[in-house]
C-alpha cells in the first residue's frame, strides 16, 4: 500500500468477483511528456519506470494464449517506450483490439511526427484526455501550451480518418478539475461536439467521464488542500450498488512496466496484488483460465469507480 494513503486499506465496498478476462491492461512505464495535476499514475519527463523488451514480450505471450480480445496501452505517455510500436505491430497481427491511451500532446513532439500515421495504419482505437474545450481550464490542469497541442494533435488525426471512420475511433476523456463528480456523460458529450466542432472544426466518437481517483498526485493535493476526507464522503454517499457489475476490474488485468498483476491501474498505483494476495504475481506465471470468480482486491477508492454515474476506463456505467 502506498504510504500516503493508509486509510484506503480499510473498507466497507463491498465484494466484487471476476468474470472472463477480456481485457489486458499493459502499464508501458511512468514517463511521460506531462506533468498533470490529476494523474493517478505520478507520471513525468523525469520517471525512469519503463517497461523492458522481455515483459512486452511476456505481454505478447499472454495475449496470445488467453486468446484476449483487447490490448488497452497506457502510461505515463506508452508511446515514449521504445517496445511501443513492436507491441503494437505483433498484438495487431494477432487481430486483437489496441487502445492507446493517448495524452494528445505526445502527437506533437519532436521525434514522434510518424506516431499518428502509426497508430491509423494499426487501426489502433485513441483515447485521449481532453478535460475541457476550452484553453484556460486544460492549460490549468494539464500545463501551459497543453490545449493548442491537443488541438493540433486532433486536427492530425481527423486529417487521418480518426473520429469518422467506424473503423478509426477517437474517444476523449473529461475529468472533473476538482474534487467533485463528472457531470452526465451523454450531456456534456453534445456539449464537446458542437464546441470542438464549431471552434476547431474537430470531430471524435465519444466523450468518457471519469471521477478523479482520490489516490497519487490528485489524493495529495486533495491531503494538502485538508480536502481528502469530504472527497471521500461524497464518493462513498453517491456510490451506487447497480455500477458493481460493470465495473472494468471484472473482465480486466492490469500489468505494471515490470510485468506484475493486479486488478487494475488504481490498485496496481496502490501496490495492492491481484486478488488481496500478500505476494505480487508475475504475468508469466499467472494461469488465465483460473481467474473467472476469483476476488478482486477491493479498498475506499473503489468508491471512485461506483460513485453517481459510475467510471471504468470506458468511461460512466450507467
Ligand atoms: S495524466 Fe496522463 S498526460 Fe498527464 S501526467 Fe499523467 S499520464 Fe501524463
Ligand atoms: S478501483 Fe479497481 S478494483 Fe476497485 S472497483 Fe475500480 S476497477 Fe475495481
Amino acid at each position: 500500500m502506498h504510504a500516503t494513503f493508509p486509510l484506503l486499506q480499510e473498507t466497507a465496498f463491498p465484494r466484487i468477483f471476476r468474470k472472463r478476462l477480456e481485457v489486458l491492461q499493459v502499464n508501458l512505464g511512468y514517463r511521460c511528456n506531462q506533468q498533470c495535476l490529476h494523474c493517478h499514475v505520478n507520471a513525468s519527463p523525469k520517471r525512469k519506470e519503463m517497461m523492458g523488451r522481455e515483459t512486452v514480450l511476456e505481454v505478447i505471450d499472454f495475449v496470445r494464449r488467453a486468446k484476449l480480445k483487447i490490448l488497452d496501452i497506457t502510461g505515463g505517455a506508452p508511446e515514449m517506450n521504445p517496445g511501443f510500436k513492436y507491441l503494437v505491430e505483433s498484438a495487431h497481427s494477432l487481430g486483437v483490439k489496441i487502445i492507446d491511451r493517448c495524452n494528445l500532446t505526445i502527437l506533437e513532439e519532436p521525434g514522434y511526427e510518424d506516431l499518428a500515421s502509426f497508430l491509423a495504419a494499426h487501426r489502433v482505437e485513441i483515447t485521449a484526455s481532453l478535460p475541457c474545450y476550452l484553453e484556460e481550464n486544460v492549460d490549468r490542469q494539464r500545463g501551459t501550451g497543453v490545449f493548442k497541442a491537443s488541438i493540433a494533435a486532433l486536427r492530425r488525426l481527423n486529417r487521418l480518418g480518426y473520429g469518422e471512420h467506424s473503423e478509426l475511433t477517437l474517444n476523449l476523456v473529461f475529468n472533473p478539475q476538482g474534487p467533485v463528480l463528472p457531470p452526465p456523460e451523454a450531456t456534456l458529450e453534445q456539449a464537446y461536439k458542437r464546441e470542438l466542432k464549431a471552434r476547431y472544426g474537430i470531430v471524435f466518437n465519444h466523450l468518457y467521464t471519469l471521477a478523479n481517483m482520490p489516490i497519487q498526485r490528485f489524493g495529495s493535493t486533495l491531503i494538502s488542500r485538508g480536502e481528502f476526507n469530504a472527497y471521500m464522503s461524497l464518493l462513498k454517499q453517491a456510490h451506487r450498488d447497480g455500477n458493481l457489475d460493470r465495473v472494468m476490474c471484472l473482465n480486466l488485468i492490469s500489468i505494471d512496466w515490470q510485468g506484475y498483476v493486479y486488478d487494475c491501474d488504481f490498485n496496481q498505483m496502490l501496490g495492492l496484488p491481484l486478488g488481496g494476495e500478500k505476494m505480487r504475481i508475475r504475468l508469466s506465471d499467472l494461469a488465465h483460465d483460473n481467474l473467472d470468480g476469483a476476488s478482486i482486491r477491493v479498498a475506499d477508492h473503489c468508491y471512485g469507480c461506483t460513485a453517481g454515474a459510475g467510471s471504468s476506463c470506458g468511461g460512466a456505467l450507467t
